[in-house]
């Protein structure tokens, strides 16, 4: 096996459970894996297609997905196909006679293409193995229902001995047992169905919640950080160091965010579904071949792709579940690379979202999963450990990657501030919502403050002393609190709680977290990401200026070759190979990440760039 990892896809070791799932594919057994985004599931059916005779079908959603997957094993030399709607005839006939002749060893097929194609597959082809990629579009209970997904639980009848292996990376329960159950898979002596559940924790990716932040703080924000991650790999200027994804919750922010970056210098699009295919199709795969490196979207982009080098995702918008949330922040450092993941958080997304949540079909359980996305969001503990707690895995231990650990929230008596606050919001009636309240205590003489006379309550200005952006975290903090309550039937009023009304009549005492903002400065951030760099790299200094010279090498194969870069090498790769610097072939051979093919395809000229760099004879 061990064999088969390196000389097909240059990797020396095994990641978590990813050896069990071969060995108990290759024993003939079904099984349903759970593994994170970016956790490595491709590998388990990629490697036991490859080692036993035959052909695997591989059943996939997303006719990009099939793309990449399929050019990303031909760069590795091994023989694949797809099959969906976007091929022709004549295509569907080629891809016939290889599977005649059994060419293939991965075949990847749309779930429609599959059920009209079975008879002819069955019987022209020797199926090895049948793997169900993202296996939640099954159910109603997953976030991604697919319709076409539900006809393949046919399939156990139709190939009785073949295993069949579905993958995953969305955990909770009830769609675990509804997957197992729609594909009838075969259970073990046991009686039970076997379900391998691999760690949802990816500690390279930072964990931040920043509370009430206004559009143009956000936008600063985010152009800090884009500036810190280019200056990071910016070893040459012509290239896009480092991506990003900025996730909004409409179409017009994605839109507004994207222009609002581009006239502060930063080649960002748009991306939703507003948009026509073909425009959809040029951003990503501007963004996938490191042309583009911001991508402002809604939740429509980024399922299947698989880029290795995203170095943040920031979440303009308050998500609408959790397991929505980690997807997309999981996007981010598959290369197992540090990435930041910023999740912007305000009452006027919590407003929407709640909004939506009433209108839709699932009322109470959208209403649930958003309730546990803010019970995240306003969390005082660490955040990691409420993520995996949510994916039923238990960590004993804080994470010290997330703003929680950081900077663990100082305390003061914030009696007086919430009397005011509370005072101002009994004062207008509780007829009053976030943005009006701070108003008042601001002593803006807003529109609707003039309005109703409010400039003439006893509050009005009382709180002047307060920046309205910390007005905005307070009033959040003691809606965590239970101190007050958004009336979603009353406009979205604030209401005063009993809890509150002791607080405002008989002083109970609060305590209120102190109001942190800080953006760390660009010079700070070089040196920790630097030295995160070189922990990830054991014992040896990399060479900045060898790594450049090996991106732009690594762009021009892919370019010549028409391969996204990262299907060439990773950047994980490349940062080896700028810190190990082999000079020999047999040297280069040992970089994790270089394989048979790829040795043989590209060996001899990255050799040569590093021998020339070293100052050594090329020859
Ligand atoms: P997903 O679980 O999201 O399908 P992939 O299979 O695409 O994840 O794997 C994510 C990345 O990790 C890919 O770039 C892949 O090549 C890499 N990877 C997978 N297994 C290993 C391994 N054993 N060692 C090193 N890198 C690996
Ligand atoms: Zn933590």
């Amino acid at each position: 096996m061990l064999r088969y990892l390196k000389s097909y896809f240059g990797y020396d070791s095994f990641r978590p459970l990813q050896q069990e799932i071969i060995t108990h594919i290759l024993a003939g057994h079904d099984c349903l894996a759970l593994m994170p985004t970016g956790g490595g599931k491709s590998i388990c059916f990629q490697l036991s297609a490859l080692m036993i005779e035959g052909t695997a079908l591989v059943v996939s959603p997303l006719i990009s997905l099939m793309k990449d997957q399929v050019e990303a094993l031909r760069a590795n030399g091994i023989a694949a196909a797809a099959l969906n709607s976007t091929h022709s005839e004549e295509d569907r006939r080629e891809v016939g006679e290889l599977l005649r002749r059994g060419k293939l060893k991965l075949l990847y097929v749309s779930p429609e293409k599959l059920m009209a194609e079975k008879d002819f597959l069955l019987k022209a082809t020797k199926i090895n193995l049948l793997v169900i990629d993202e296996a939640h579009c099954i159910s109603q209970w997953g976030h991604d229902f697919r319709p076409e997904y539900t006809q393949l639980g046919a399939l156990r009848a139709e190939m009785p001995d073949v295993p069949m292996a579905a993958f995953t990376a969305t955990a909770d329960k009830i769609t675990r047992n509804d997957i197992v159950e729609q594909l009838c898979m075969r259970a073990m002596p046991s009686g039970e169905v076997k379900v391998f559940v691999s760690s949802f924790n990816r500690p390279n990716l930072s964990l931040d919640v920043r509370r009430g932040y206004s559009a143009d703080e956000k936008l600063r924000v985010i152009v800090d950080l884009i500036r810190r991650h280019s200056l990071l790999a910016a070893t040459d200027d012509d290239m896009v160091a480092s991506s990003g994804i900025v996730y909004c919750l409409s179409r017009k922010t994605t839109d507004e965010v994207a222009r609002k970056l581009r006239e502060r210098g930063v080649d960002a699009r748009p991306y939703h579904a507003g948009m026509s295919a073909q425009e959809r199709n040029r951003v990503q795969d501007d963004f996938v071949n490191d042309r583009v490196p911001v991508v402002c979207a809604t939740i429509a982009f980024g399922m299947g792709i698989d880029k290795s080098n995203v170095r943040f995702v920031v979440h303009y918008n308050l998500p609408k579940s959790i397991e929505g949330f980690y997807q997309e922040i999981g996007r981010g450092g598959r290369d197992g690379l540090p990435c930041e993941t910023i999740l912007f958080y305000n009452v006027g997304d919590l407003i929407a979202l709640r909004s939506f949540a009433d209108g839709s079909a699932q009322r109470e359980i959208n209403n649930e999963k958003l309730d546990r996305m803010q019970e995240y969001a306003e969390s005082q503990v660490c955040r990691r450990r409420i993520l995996l707690n949510y994916f039923s895995e238990s960590m004993d231990y804080d994470c010290g990657n997330c703003d929680v650990c950081k900077h663990p929230p100082k305390r003061f008596d914030g009696t007086v501030l919430v009397q005011k606050a509370l005072s101002a919001i009994v004062r207008t009636g509780e007829r009053a919502g976030f943005r009006l309240v701070v108003d008042i205590l601001r002593g803006n003489y807003s529109p609707t403050v003039r309005e109703h006379d409010y400039d003439k309550l006893k509050t009005f200005g009382v709180g002047r002393d307060v920046p309205s952006r910390d007005w905005h975290d307070y009033l959040l903090q003691m809606l965590q609190l239970g101190l007050l309550e958004i009336d979603y039937r009353d406009d979205s009023h604030l209401k005063v709680t009993a809890q509150g009304r002791g607080v405002l009549f008989e002083g109970n005492k609060v305590w209120l977290a102190v109001v942190v903002r800080e953006d760390l400065s660009v010079k700070g951030w070089k040196k920790r990401l630097a030295m995160e760099r070189q922990l990830t790299l054991v014992g040896q200094h990399e060479d900045a200026v060898l790594f450049g010279k090996l991106r732009r090498l690594r762009l021009q194969i892919a370019s010549s070759m028409g391969l996204a870069p990262y299907m060439v090498f990773s950047d994980k790769t490349l940062h080896a190979m700028a810190t190990q610097r082999p000079v020999v072939i047999s040297d280069f051979e040992n970089v994790n990440g270089v394989g048979e093919h790829k040795l043989r395809l590209y060996g001899k000229v990255f050799v040569k760039l590093i021998r020339e760099h070293q100052g050594l004879d090329v020859d």
